[in-house]
């Protein structure tokens, strides 16, 4: 292909770089250098075509580069940085008595414990056949065990930062050969105040093997180098810093506008009285015949009520809130995703990063405090390739988004209910001074 074709090829993926030295994308599993064992494991997974940010952060990957993964959710970030960290290990020599003291060869950080749950089924999957093995370190489990788990020899750990570190300074575990490192939903770590555990884990791996500052410097081919990955939907300043601080020479990779809601998903914004809602949310489900749906509030207590009543009118109402155990939450999701409950009533726990699937509608019974979860929360529906409706119910309380969520809906061509549209505070950006209208390809990282 000429360099014509491909810019159009990157075009017609919607797939943008930053950064030097950059290899092409892969255009199909063929064409990448996966090794046959995972090119099988891909195939058993059933995957037919790499997704945008597989074809880009593959090949980065695979070269050990550092990579700053901008991407909407459902987009398969998850086997992006999966596959070439699997290539990565199975060149090293299987952990066994030898070196198992020594701690993993990689470590996955996620906010919360579905999304770790979630990347060790999705890195088990392909895992599995390379005979690697992962485990996982969350909250809510016995520290004790997970430590004893580790020492017991394993190439990949997939942790929250908050229980991985506490592993750490108990000396439960030690990560002194370890140099790949994934960060993901890396906003989200931020937004949850997981900054300091981030920055602790990073700095309990040897730091002789981060890369020179000086991207021209030659790299020895026989040493090993830190390998960062880290994904964001967004990059605040504090997400910035980490990349500075811990990531050398990375390549931005973006695909779409970052915080752009996915053009499959119709959003539908009603303008509503509190007291409205539950008549409204009714009419909802009782159109959803055996799809599913996820109605987002804003409180675990409101959640609870909300659950309640709807258990009492006959729906199959399952809840997920921080305020539950584990447990709890392992067995609303599992009844949701096999489908004995169709609805799940979920606080901003879910919002992120938890794959399920065939969620046919995300109804917002409260509008969220900020754009950025909107655009989370409506990213459960529209994924991988499927189209969802999002309805969201608003009232004049939410006044601080309106203009935020006014701009959203004008750049996917969705109705502005007129309410909102002629209501002050839509006018303005809220604090500031009158704004240039965002423009389609405006995007989310600072440059
Ligand atoms: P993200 O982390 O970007 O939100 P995930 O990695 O969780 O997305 O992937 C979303 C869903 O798409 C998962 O169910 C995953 O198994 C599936 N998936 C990922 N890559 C592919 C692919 N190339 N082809 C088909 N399905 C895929
Ligand atoms: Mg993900």
């Amino acid at each position: 292909m000429t360099e014509r074709d491909w810019r159009i090829f990157r075009e017609d993926f919607n797939i943008s770089y930053k950064g030097s030295k950059i290899p092409r994308p892969m255009r199909s599993w063929v064409e990448s250098k996966l090794s046959p064992e995972l090119l099988k494991a891909v195939e058993r997974a059933g995957y037919k075509t790499p997704s945008p940010i597989q074809m880009a952060a593959i090949p980065l990957g695979l070269q050990q580069r550092d990579v700053i993964g901008i991407a909407e959710t459902g987009s398969g970030k998850t086997a992006a940085f999966v596959l070439p960290m699997l290539t990565y290990i199975s060149r090293l020599p299987p952990i066994s008595e030898e070196n198992e003291a020594e701690g993993p060869y990689a470590v996955v950080m996620a906010p919360t414990r579905e999304l770790a749950q979630q990347i060790e089924d999705e890195t088990v999957k392909f895992a599995h056949y390379l005979g690697i093995k992962v485990v996982s370190i969350v909250g809510g489990q016995s520290i004790e065990e997970q430590g004893f788990r580790i020492r017991q020899g394993c190439e990949v750990v997939i942790a929250t930062p908050g229980r991985l570190i506490d592993c750490l300074e108990r000396r439960y575990a030690v990560l002194n050969q370890c140099n790949y490192v994934v960060l993901d939903e890396a906003d989200r770590m931020i937004d949850m105040g997981f900054e300091p555990q981030v920055v602790g884990v990073l700095d309990a791996m040897p730091s002789s093997n981060l890369k020179p500052e000086n991207e021209d410097e030659e790299l020895d081919e026989k040493k090993i180098y830190r390998t960062t990955y880290m994904f964001s939907a967004t990059m605040p300043p504090a997400v910035e810093r980490l990349a500075r601080k811990y990531l050398r020479n990375p390549v931005v990779v973006t695909i779409g506008t970052a915080g752009k809601a996915t053009d499959l998903i119709t959003q539908h914004v009603i303008m509503v009285k509190e007291s409205e809602k539950m008549h409204k949310l009714h009419k909802l489900l009782d159109e959803l015949g055996d799809k599913t749906a996820i109605v987002f509030i804003n409180t675990k207590k409101s959640a609870d009520t909300l659950a309640k009543g709807l258990d009492k009118a006959g729906y199959r109402v399952t809840t997920l809130h921080g305020g539950k155990s584990q447990e709890q939450r392992e067995i609303s999701l599992e009844g949701f995703r096999t489908k004995r409950y169709n609805v799940l009533v979920a606080t901003d726990v879910a919002g992120r990063g938890i794959d399920i699937p065939d969620v046919a509608h995300v109804i917002n019974y409260d509008m969220p405090g900020n754009i950025e979860m909107y655009t989370h929360r409506i990213g459960r529906t529209g994924r991988a390739g499927k189209t969802g409706v999002a309805t969201t119910f608003l009232t004049l309380h939410d006044s601080d988004v309106f203009y935020d969520l006014k701009q959203m809906l004008i750049q996917n061509n969705s109705p502005v209910p007129p309410e909102l549209a002629r209501h002050e505070a839509s006018k303005f950006k809220p604090g500031g001074i009158p704004d240039r209208p965002p423009r389609r390809n405006d995007t989310v990282f600072a440059h």
